[in-house]
């Protein structure tokens, strides 16, 4: 009866392991030698085999036959081969490219560079796998270094080429001695390193619309020539950069879009940076009771209604003296439009309509100039030196606006105020009105 055995040999001058596991053979026969591994269970040729030979062999009469890569043996006779394939030599590469060709790193990320080769034998169909290069370098050590290995780093903004070298190996079948003989080729290879700035944070973070703000951009990967933007309206001009803060000067048009502006920071060749960091473009928009501690506790301070005394502000000095009637001393601030404070100064008035009083006369718009970083001062609404207090009292409604450029903005709140003597009584009404509001 013929037994069976499958074999795989390898190549004398090849290391490599042998990812081959077959499927077992019943009843091994034949010894093993030097060249010749027989894996010696199961009885089931496999179907492939990623490298080495299988050998198919048959010990017995020799008039059974076999096709294929195989051999028959007569241990009376002696060994016949009948290999139907000749000997493979080890993995060729070709057609190898540097890998990433391009890369877009953030400040302070890592990656590796190395090489991409189309892999085939004689056996295999081909297919492309990644291997290291060697003596890697950096075209721009301010941009990004790289180790020699192909470890690269990212410094600073910018656009850097990283080269490095391959051995592309091959081999040859030599016949008909059926040696494999092996070539290298030295292949340099440069990918592209391209690295975003990072922008953390902006102060100034806030500014009001046609005001000129110098801001300080704080990040890293900051590099001369950096520009910065930041959307519609907005005209940034960089006044100093260091590798982690930018000064710059946010000029903001009278008709920019009110609310975020992303800041970017772009390097002189590179992408521009990705960080959700906003600048925001304030529009007045409403006033807000001025928490001073100690002046305004309450923020707004109370309304007045002296006989022949004295009206105080809000951080108790005389604004006037033996007056009879009303006066009122609010600490505003003007905020914007998710209710921040605006720094900014501004140009600011009080206006008034809608009479609605018995004394005969609206009160003039007050006009004044609010300097940056002040509160709205106090104004003597309606009182006049005793005793010529009023005799009668006035009705009116209170706007206010700020004008900037050729934009006048109608804030809130507005108010409906009584002052004067009404059924004998000395009245200092405010109440705050809705849109719609009428006497
Ligand atoms: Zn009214």
């Amino acid at each position: 009866m013929a037994a069976f055995s499958v074999f795989v040999k390898r190549f004398p001058f090849q290391s490599l392991n042998i990812p081959f596991i077959p499927q077992a053979i019943k009843n091994p026969t034949m010894p093993n030698t030097k060249s010749t591994k027989y894996l010696n269970s199961g009885n089931v040729i496999p179907l492939n085999v990623e490298r080495g030979q299988i050998g198919w062999s048959m010990i017995g009469a020799d008039n059974n036959t076999m096709s294929g890569r195989s051999e028959q043996v007569n241990t009376v006779r002696g060994i016949s081969s009948t290999y139907a394939c000749y000997n493979c030599c080890p993995d060729s590469m070709t057609d190898s490219a540097p890998i990433p060709l391009f890369y877009e790193f953030d400040v302070g990320q890592q990656h590796s560079y190395g090489f991409t080769a189309e892999v085939s034998n004689c056996y295999r169909l081909p297919g492309r796998s990644q291997f290291d290069g060697y003596d890697w370098f950096s075209s721009d050590i301010t941009v990004g270094t790289i180790d020699y290995y192909g470890l690269a780093t990212a410094i600073d903004g910018g656009t850097a080429s990283m080269t490095g070298y391959f051995d592309e190996v091959s081999w040859t079948m030599i016949t008909p001695t059926a040696t494999c003989d092996r070539q290298v080729i030295t292949v340099p290879g440069t990918g592209e390193m391209q690295v975003r700035p990072r922008v953390t944070s902006i102060e100034p973070s806030r500014g009001l619309i046609g005001n000129t703000i110098r801001v300080t951009i704080n990040g890293s990967g900051f590099r001369s020539g950096a520009t910065v933007s930041a959307g519609t309206g907005i005209s940034a001009s960089v006044i100093s950069i260091t590798r982690s803060q930018i000064t710059a000067d946010f000029m903001i048009a009278t008709n920019a879009t009110g609310g975020n502006h992303r800041v970017i920071v772009s390097p002189v060749r590179g992408p521009a940076s990705i960080d959700s960091v906003n600048f925001f473009v304030q529009i007045p928009t409403s006033l807000v009771p001025f928490n001073a501690p100690n002046v305004a506790p309450n923020g707004i301070g109370p309304l007045q209604t002296p006989v022949n005394g004295n009206i105080l502000g809000l951080s108790g000095q005389v604004l006037a003296s033996n007056v009879t009637g009303v006066a009122r001393n609010y600490a505003f601030t003007l905020a914007d439009q998710e209710g921040q404070r605006i720094f900014e100064g501004f140009t600011f008035d009080e206006s008034f309509s809608d009479y609605c009083g018995t004394d005969g006369s609206l009160p003039s718009t007050f006009s004044s100039q609010v300097p940056a970083n002040r509160i709205l001062g106090d104004i003597n609404l309606r009182a006049v030196p005793y005793p010529n207090e009023l005799s009668g009292y006035d009705c009116f409604d209170q706007t206010f606006l700020v004008k900037i450029g050729n934009t006048t903005y109608t804030l809130t709140p507005k108010f409906h105020i009584e002052v004067g003597r009404k059924d004998g009584q000395l009245i200092a009404n405010r109440t705050i009105i809705q849109p719609g509001h009428t006497h």
